[in-house]
């Protein structure tokens, strides 16, 4: 059976496409067999030596033809050469003279111009396409070095969800061998916990990619190997399309995160730990603070007065960046508790502005379109949110226009407004500024000071009421921070 297989595979020039052994011997070989063939044929079987004429033509095309496609010029070459030969010989065989001799001699030369014609075009036409398989071959032999050494994990998969590949990367992370032809979705490939619940494995990405084409980006699963190792992992995929669009595969990228979420933690735990020891010191000194400012003042020392009611801005200042560090973490080991009431935003709103008076110096924070709107949530965690929204507003104008706030009904969600006149953001930073410890870093926002975790503590509050918050931005003209909030029913 195999012998059979390699002669069809030898003998099928459709099958060799790509395989560059082209041979000289086989061509030479079968046009000398078949030249005595017919002359065996002619001589002996018809004992007409003048019966080779078609024949010898017939064969000669037929055998141009499919050497040059199976063995390139060279092939088609050498066997228009050896039948021109042929020729030459049947010539002086038949003894041909005068007018009979210069028909033969035209003839072969214009029967050996069209096969000589013939091996050139169908041998380079078999050549060329040889050169684009090679080619492809070379580029997907190069790809898969480049797929087996990423430092990352990669499956992918056709376009109804079948692992096709995947990278060595791929199985040391997962700690198992990647199952080829495995249909995804069925079942997790390894059990995880997503968002701190078992992953269901419909969700998948590679599933997720294949049914919406949108790429899914950087998603933290937490592995829990047959090994007993607990893995971190990041998780892309990105869908794989044709020329047409049409999505012919899905790509998997994953890297091992666990040692960079271990040296989070430790981070988190000392910002936590350092804030705590922080804490109760400032609020002592606050108090002692205090008490000198009172028994300063029958003194009536005006500069003593003056620096102390600097040293108390200061310690305020202080305790309010410690308190933010400790909402931050809190925020990320989900330990920041909220109470859960009914309040009236709009007199919410009011009392906030009301403390706020004292900080916008020459600026007036206008309240319009005021409205009593019930909402259910933690009102000290809201009042931060609007304290927040307003202290940028105040900082990032540098005294240049009203803050305007708004509070407006919008499909049973209010709606607060805190506009400014200010620096303004750039589309580019306008996503990022909600993330931790993300700040605007041109010369411009470098002049003011900051940590930039407000916006990501207040994003964080207005997900936990349900709510959405997001900026509306020009730079150089102004800002002005939404949020919403569902009503109370
Ligand atoms: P911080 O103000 O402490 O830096 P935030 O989280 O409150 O931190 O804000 C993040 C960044 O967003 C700021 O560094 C600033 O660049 C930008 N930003 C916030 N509010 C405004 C505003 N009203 N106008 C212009 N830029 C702002």
């Amino acid at each position: 059976m195999q012998a059979i297989k390699s002669i069809l595979y030898y003998l099928n020039p459709i099958a060799r496409l790509g395989n560059k052994n082209y041979s000289l011997f086989f061509p030479t070989f079968t046009t000398i067999a078949i030249a005595i063939a017919i002359e065996l044929y002619a001589n002996i079987l018809l004992k007409s030596p003048s019966a080779v004429g078609l024949p010898a033509i017939f064969f000669a095309v037929a055998l141009v033809i499919y050497f040059s496609f199976r063995d390139g010029i060279k092939g088609g070459t050498i066997v228009a050469f050896i039948v021109v030969i042929y020729y030459l010989y049947l010539i002086s065989e038949l003894h041909y003279k005068g007018a009979q001799l210069t028909s033969g001699v035209d003839t072969t030369i214009a029967l050996g111009s069209i096969y000589f014609f013939l091996a050139g075009v169908i041998g380079w036409l078999r050549q060329t396409i040889d050169g684009f398989i090679e080619r492809e071959a070379d580029e997907r032999k190069r790809l898969q070095i480049i797929l087996q050494q990423l430092p990352v994990g990669i499956l992918i998969t056709d376009s109804e969800g079948r692992i096709t590949q995947g990278n060595k990367q791929a199985e040391i992370i997962l700690g198992i061998k990647i199952p080829i032809g495995f249909k995804v979705g069925s079942r997790n490939l390894v059990p995880s916990i997503h968002n701190g619940k078992p992953f269901n494995p419909n969700h998948t990405p590679l599933l997720q990619v294949l049914q919406t084409t949108k790429p899914v980006v950087k998603k933290e699963f937490l592995l829990q190997r047959s090994d007993g190792k607990t893995v971190d992992l990041e998780v892309s995929a990105a869908p794989i399309q044709n020329k047409a669009g049409k999505t012919i595969a899905a790509a998997l990228i994953f890297s091992d995160i666990t040692r960079q979420k271990e040296i989070e933690a430790r981070k988190d735990d000392f910002v936590n730990m350092a804030s705590h020891e922080l804490k109760t010191p400032l609020t002592s000194m606050k108090l002692y603070i205090d008490v000198l400012h009172e028994r300063i003042k029958p003194f009536q020392d005006g500069k003593t007065i003056h620096i102390l009611s600097k040293v108390k801005n200061q310690t305020q200042n202080l305790q309010d960046l410690v308190n933010d560090l400790l909402d931050v973490s809190r925020l990320q080991t989900g330990k920041l508790s909220f109470k859960k009431e009914r309040i009236r935003l709009d007199t919410l709103i009011s009392d906030t502005l009301e403390q706020l008076k004292g900080a916008s110096g020459k600026q007036k924070i206008i309240f319009e379109k005021k409205r009593p709107l019930y909402i259910d949530g933690d009102a000290f965690r809201i009042y931060q949110v609007i304290t927040n929204l307003i202290g940028n507003a105040i900082k990032y104008s540098g005294g240049k226009g009203d803050i305007i706030v708004t509070l407006t009904l919008n499909q049973h969600r209010a709606v607060v407004g805190v506009q400014d006149y200010g620096i303004g953001i750039d589309k580019s930073h306008q996503k990022k500024i909600f993330d931790r410890l993300y700040q605007v870093t041109d010369t411009e926002e470098k002049t003011f000071p900051g940590f930039g975790m407000g916006l990501y503590i207040s994003k964080e509050i207005i997900k936990k009421h349900k709510g959405k918050i997001w900026v509306e931005s020009e730079k150089g003209k102004g800002s002005i921070f939404y949020f919403t909030l569902p009503l109370s029913k």
